[in-house]
């Protein structure tokens, strides 16, 4: 059997997929980037190659994926995140039905993806600038509540009262505001749940600019925050649909692409 590995350094994680030539995945991992991108890859992908008691020579093709693809040189291809998702998103969500809108929220940008019936992207619209609407202000938000970020989901339903405004359109200021709601003693729980809205919001309008078409899927870290999905679905008045895996589908992607390379340059 030939295996193919997708990776995908993100602004904070590396996510890497391994798949067979049957485009099933076969396993993954994820670690942080830190601030040595191309070091943490390698080491990721030998834990990963161990864990499934692969060697190097198993992987006969790699796809680079991510803000920090272009460092893996080893890489026989590297593609656009949005391309990556979009494959990834479609093969995640397969027994699920069709993928026409794909939120994702990283941990520096957030995007919405349109794709045609035959799931190629036909729109996209990015924040890259602002660091409210990303995974960097959960996290920022939890160090400030002195929670993990991995209790945010459970905390958003503890909250009783009705969901408290975050006003500030800002991450800086939105990390004082919430300060100042502490201070003014309003609940952890309500506090995170008004954070979810704020930033269900600003991904709200973000589909709107290319459209919200029916097969609405949501992936990067932030949709394991079941709080956060209850929030954009609330916003958007419509369900949404989250992967098993919901941050490593980018670099399944990736891994599917491999497939389709290599029986290409090798004419198979
Ligand atoms: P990137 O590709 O830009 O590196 P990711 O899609 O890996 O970003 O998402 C990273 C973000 O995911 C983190 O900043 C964090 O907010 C969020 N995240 C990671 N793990 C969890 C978890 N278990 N629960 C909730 N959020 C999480």
């Amino acid at each position: 059997m030939k295996y193919f590995a997708g990776i995908d350094i993100g602004s904070t994680a590396i996510k890497i997929s391994i798949a067979d030539e049957n485009k099933d995945l076969i396993g993954h991992k994820i670690s942080a980037s830190g601030s040595m991108f191309y070091k943490y890859a390698h080491e990721t992908l030998d834990a990963l190659l161990n864990e499934l008691g692969l060697i190097k020579e198993d992987i006969v093709y790699t796809v680079a994926t991510g803000y920090g693809r272009k460092i893996f040189k080893e890489a026989n291809e590297n593609i656009s995140e949005i391309t990556a998702n979009a494959i990834g998103a479609r093969a995640a969500a397969r027994e699920h039905g069709q993928i026409k809108t794909i939120i994702n929220i990283g941990g520096q940008d957030s995007k919405a993806i349109s794709l045609d019936d035959e799931g190629s992207v036909v729109n996209f619209a990015m924040n890259d600038r602002c660091a409210a609407g990303t995974g960097k202000f959960l996290d920022a938000c939890a160090m400030n509540l002195e929670i993990g970020v991995e209790e945010l989901g459970n905390k958003h339903f503890e909250s009783t009262g009705t969901p408290l405004s975050i006003n500030s359109t800002c991450a800086v200021f939105a990390e004082s505001e919430i300060i100042g709601l502490l201070g003014n003693e309003h609940s952890v729980e309500d506090i995170v749940c008004g954070v979810h809205y704020s930033i269900a919001k600003r991904i709200v309008k973000l589909v709107k600019r290319v459209g919200v078409k029916e097969g609405i899927y949501f992936d990067g870290g932030p949709a394991l925050n079941a709080g956060l999905v209850n929030a954009i679905e609330n916003e958007l008045g419509k369900k949404i649909f989250i992967p098993r895996y919901p941050q490593i589908t980018t670099s399944y992607g990736a891994a599917i692409i491999g497939i389709d390379s290599y029986h290409y340059e090798n004419k198979l």
